[in-house]
């Protein structure tokens, strides 16, 4: 079997496995891989295509501390604008020379007597390749796995049917009937960029979302040139929207009756955008806002009160190869069914292909407890591996980025740490972590995603909010502020690997 050895494998190309790609190799950790399954960077944003798609955080805080982009049109970027900067910034990084794409992780297995995992990868083009990496970093995301709704009947449908990440451009939609599963983030996007072209637009709501209006504009060539010439100007900007941002930490983790002024705000936006009493009715909420993500749009109610467009509430019953019927009985007949019922958020896909120390999986590790890491990043029995954007870093209120650049941060002194030191491997204590998990599930009860009376994707089957993260982001650029020695174990170097060496070529060996 050839192998082929490297200091570093990082999962996944998307604004995580980026951003570590580029710290690792500024560090001097320039022995690694990134092994992609898509055909190029992007992650979430190369692959959410979907009519209408755009960021609901703005742009300026939306991007790397350490890649300001003075050229965003708007104050929420569309998609194709975010790929295009993630593609400029893999491209200016000078790491794409080390990325693999078309290529999945089928496995992963930490060989203890090495200190090293072998990470077996599969290529769409046939074939694989075998790596023994002394440290693995997964940036595969909590949004990559899209899920299909558990409808009976669903395989049945005759008709045109496609996931709004998996969106299938060689459908035209003009004239046809059209039926919407969901009401979440990407939904709300979807259901105004397609209602004008569509014959009919059948959206299946299960719970009303909160949606606000958005505060959207475009920049004048004068702003982006102020901010690409003011020294410091853009800087101090994205320190203003992240300030602000924060202010609406408390609303979500502590006091909800702050969050007031916000849902008055979201109850106007619905009689500002539907005239008809029933369907204003039909799209209120019934729990508190905050509980579920909050969405902002100025078009989305106006495209559900136009003739063409039925919100359903009555719960589906079953898919027929010619449509939907609902629980009432009544049945509708849809030429394309659009399905946005979000991703596998809680158990990520990643973890059924990891295998630890003690020979678990940890899918089944996570299935038993609930997913947990140490700091979002390390796991007890998963010596070297590390996430970013792993359990409990999702954010209701700020940029993905900022968390991204704190935990790569603390990852990369990681292996500072265990080159300096020596040591082969570290393995965060199963104490640490337990008692980093207890902390946040008891901060968790105080949020209004345990008390604002809904369901939502952000909590697992146990009822435990294991995706959010509970405080200001700033108190995990603190927590993420270097790496904990103390609470890992570590082991000397084996035989097989030298952590003075610095940096090493990739090498091929024959086993
Ligand atoms: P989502 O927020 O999970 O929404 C899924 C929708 O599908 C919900 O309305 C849900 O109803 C409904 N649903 C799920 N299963 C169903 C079933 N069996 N029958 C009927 N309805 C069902 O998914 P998403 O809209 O794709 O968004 C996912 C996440 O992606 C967002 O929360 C956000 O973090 C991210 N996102 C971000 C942006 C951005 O601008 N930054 C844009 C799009 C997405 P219930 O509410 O009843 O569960």
């Amino acid at each position: 079997m050839n192998v082929i050895n490297v200091d570093h494998l990082v999962i996944g190309a998307g604004f995580a496995g980026l951003c570590a790609a580029i710290k690792l190799d500024q560090a001097g950790e320039c022995d690694f891989v990134v092994i992609e399954k898509g055909s190029d960077v992007g992650g979430t944003w190369r692959d959410n295509t979907y009519p209408g798609a755009a960021c609901d955080v703005p742009s300026q805080l939306y991007s790397y501390s350490f890649a300001p982009n003075p050229d965003w049109s708007m104050s929420f970027s569309p998609q194709p604008e975010i790929l295009a900067y993630i593609k400029r910034v893999a491209d200016e990084s000078g790491t794409l020379d080390r990325f693999v794409f078309d290529t999945l992780v089928e496995d992963a297995t930490w060989d203890d007597a090495a200190q090293r995992w072998t990470v077996r990868t599969g290529s769409s083009a046939g074939g694989g390749t075998t790596y023994s990496a002394r440290t693995v970093i997964s940036g595969a995301g909590g949004l990559s796995a899209p899920k299909l709704p558990d409808i009976a009947g669903i395989e049945s449908f005759g008709g045109e049917l496609f996931h709004s990440a998996e969106w299938d451009h060689e459908v035209d939609l003009a004239g046809k009937r059209v039926a919407v599963i969901g009401t979440g983030a990407s939904s709300i996007q979807i259901v105004p960029a397609i209602q004008e072209k569509v014959a009919h637009l059948d959206v299946y709501q299960r719970t009303a979302p909160y949606v606000i209006p958005r505060n959207d504009r475009r920049y004048s060539r004068l702003e982006r040139l102020a901010l690409k010439k003011v020294p410091g100007l853009q800087r101090l900007y994205r320190t203003g929207i992240y300030w602000a941002r924060e202010g609406y930490v408390p609303a979500f983790t502590m006091a909800p009756k702050l969050a007031m002024p916000a849902q008055k705000m979201a109850l106007a936006n619905i009689r500002k955008g539907i005239k008809d009493p029933a369907l204003r009715a039909a799209v209120t909420p019934d729990y508190q806002i905050g509980c579920k993500r909050i969405l902002i749009s100025n078009t989305y109610y106006p495209a559900l009160g136009s003739d063409n467009c039925d919100v359903v509430t009555d719960p589906i019953a079953e898919i027929t190869p010619t449509g939907i019927v609902t629980a009432d009985g009544t049945a509708r007949d849809v030429d394309v069914l659009i399905i946005a019922t979000g991703f596998h958020t809680t158990e990520l896909p990643i973890a059924e292909k990891v295998t630890g120390r003690s020979g678990r999986p940890l899918a089944a590790k996570w299935n038993e407890s609930g997913m947990s890491a140490f700091k979002g990043t390390a796991v007890a029995d998963f010596p070297n591996l590390f996430f970013i954007v792993g359990p409990n870093t999702g954010l209701g209120h700020s940029s993905m980025v900022f968390m991204i650049e704190s935990q790569v941060s603390y990852i990369v002194d990681a292996l500072r740490t265990m080159r300096t030191e020596g040591h082969g491997s570290v393995e965060v204590t199963a104490a640490a972590e337990q008692a980093w998990s207890a902390d946040l599930q008891r901060r968790m009860k105080r949020t209004v995603w345990s008390s604002g009376g809904c369901a939502s994707w952000y909590l697992d089957k146990h009822g435990n909010n294991t995706t959010l993260w509970p405080r200001s982001t700033f108190a995990f650029r603190g927590e993420t502020a270097s790496f904990d020695p103390d609470v890992y174990t570590v082991s000397a170097v084996s035989t097989t690997q030298d952590p003075q060496a610095g940096p090493t070529k990739r090498e091929a060996v024959s086993s």
